[in-house]
This record gives C-alpha cells, structure tokens and sequence, in this order.
C-alpha cells in the first residue's frame, strides 16, 4: 500500500470511530440484557477477571464492572474509544478495576486459563463465532464463562432480499440451534440463550442515531466516506423495521468444560 492510500484509508477509520464515539452504544444492546445474561453467571469476586472483547466505548462493560465485583479489562482496536470508556470509568469511580486496553481479539493479551468470564456484544463477528469460540477457549479458567451476542435467524427460511443482506454483510449467520451446536462442539456447556428484545436494536442504538447522522452529515458536507457512511446506517435500520421478526441478536452464554 502506498502512503497516500494509507492515509486516506486512516482518514476514513478516524471518521467512522467519530462517527461511532458520537453515541452511547457501538451496536444493539442493553444494560438490562447486559444484566440478564450476567444472572447465569456466578461465583464472580474481586479475584475474578472479565474480559470484555470488542468493548467499544464500554456501554456494556460499565454495567459490568457495576454489577460485579470482578477486575475488568476491555478491548477494542481503537484507540479513540478506549480513551472514552477510560474518561468514563473514572468519572464513575470504576477505574481501580476497570480497565480499557487497546488490543486486538484476534491477539488477545492474556495467559491460558487467566480469565474468569470472555464477554463480547455485538462484537465476535469480527474475528467469526465459531473462530472465537475455538481461539478464546484456552484464555478460560474450567469452569469459566464465555457471553457473545451473535446476529442469527430467527426462522427456517426468510425473503430473499433479507438472506442476501445478510449473506453479504456476515455469511456465517445461522439458526439459533445450529450455533448452539457450535458452541457445545468447542467445548462449552450451552448455558443459555435468549433473543435480545427489540428496543436493543431501536431505543439502544438505531434512534440514537438519527441525530448524530444529522450533525455528522452537516459537519462533513459533500464528504463521500461520511456520506456512504451514513447511507449504510441507514439501510441497516430500515432492514430491520421490515426484516426484525426473522433474525436478531442472540445472547449465547456457554461454560468451559
Ligand atoms: N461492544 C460494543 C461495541 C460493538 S461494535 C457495544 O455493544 O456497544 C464492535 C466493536 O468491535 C467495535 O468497537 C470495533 O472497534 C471492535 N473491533 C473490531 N475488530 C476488532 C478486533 N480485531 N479486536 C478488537 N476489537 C475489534
């Protein structure tokens, strides 16, 4: 790569991390679901350590470190929103056990059998479930926990114009039994699952958006990343008011065996 593509492809990784930093969530979610998942976990103390991979600006991994009394690292490739969840876990007191690292979960700075609990919403499509699943495993304790929320069908059979979609933006997408198969067959006791409800998509992260769409439009006229940008969010929303009763996130929460 020359060194003007790098920097105009940097220019277009700090805009969409702007973009991104601009609201409280990265991708759908809740503290309430958050917390729900968290219930099936236990035996946490302040020894316990928790990964949170793909953290973002931490939206998830402060109702973590509130809702337990584990030592907490998040990950994130970037660096601008691991600054904000940093800011924000001193503002709330949460520093002494709540750390944001920059790293990648594909080079994930942990020793076997470190970790208490592997948590990661809206984020372990990134590196592919299944992958995950199999490359984590070794950085669990026995008895450890892995929590993912993973895009899946809802339905055995959906229209064409959401398949495709879907086939484009994340091929491995599957129905919630087929990754729950997966799961067991990386060597996790399938917990539990549950479907994430629909205010995670809309309330949580699509109607946030709206208004930063507008400032950020008006901040970058004319800018074609900024635009194509927003586009895509877009489409991605109005997919889901068509398509939302055949797919959504699911909360896979498995033990290592
Ligand atoms: N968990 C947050 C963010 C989800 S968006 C939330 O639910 O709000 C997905 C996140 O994964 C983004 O913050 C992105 O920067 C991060 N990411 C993408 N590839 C990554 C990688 N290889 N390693 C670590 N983080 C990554």
């Amino acid at each position: 790569m020359d060194s003007e593509n790098t920097s105009i492809h940097e220019f277009d990784v700090n805009l969409i991390c702007e973009y991104f930093s601009s609201v409280e969530r990265q991708g759908p979610g809740s503290p309430e679901t958050t917390i729900k998942a968290l219930g099936f976990i236990d035996n946490l103390t302040d020894k316990s350590l928790i990964a949170d991979l793909g953290c973002g600006t931490g939206g998830q991994t402060m109702i973590l470190a509130q809702h337990t009394p584990a030592q907490i690292q998040g990950i994130d490739l970037f660096p601008s929103f691991i600054d904000k969840l940093n800011v924000n876990a001193g503002r709330l007191n949460l520093h002494d056990r709540l750390k944001g690292v920059v790293g990648s979960m594909e080079n994930l700075p942990f020793e076997d059998k470190e970790l208490d609990v592997i948590w990661s919403e809206g984020a372990i499509y990134n590196i592919g479930f299944e992958r995950g699943l199999n490359e984590w495993r070794k950085f669990l304790k026995t008895g450890g926990y892995i929590a993912v929320t993973e895009a899946s069908w809802f339905t055995g059979s959906r229209p064409n114009e959401i398949e495709t979609f879907w086939t484009d933006a994340y091929p491995e997408i599957d129905a919630i039994p087929n990754k729950t198969a997966q799961m067991q067959k990386a060597g996790y006791i399938p917990v539990a699952t549950f479907i994430l409800p629909e205010n995670c998509w809309t309330d949580n992260f699509y109607i946030p958006q709206i208004p930063a769409q507008e400032a950020f439009l008006k901040k970058y006229p004319g800018n074609e990343t900024a635009e194509s940008l927003i586009a895509n969010m877009r489409r991605e929303a109005e997919m889901y008011s068509r398509y939302k009763q055949y797919y959504g996130y699911v909360f896979y929460i498995g033990r290592k065996i």
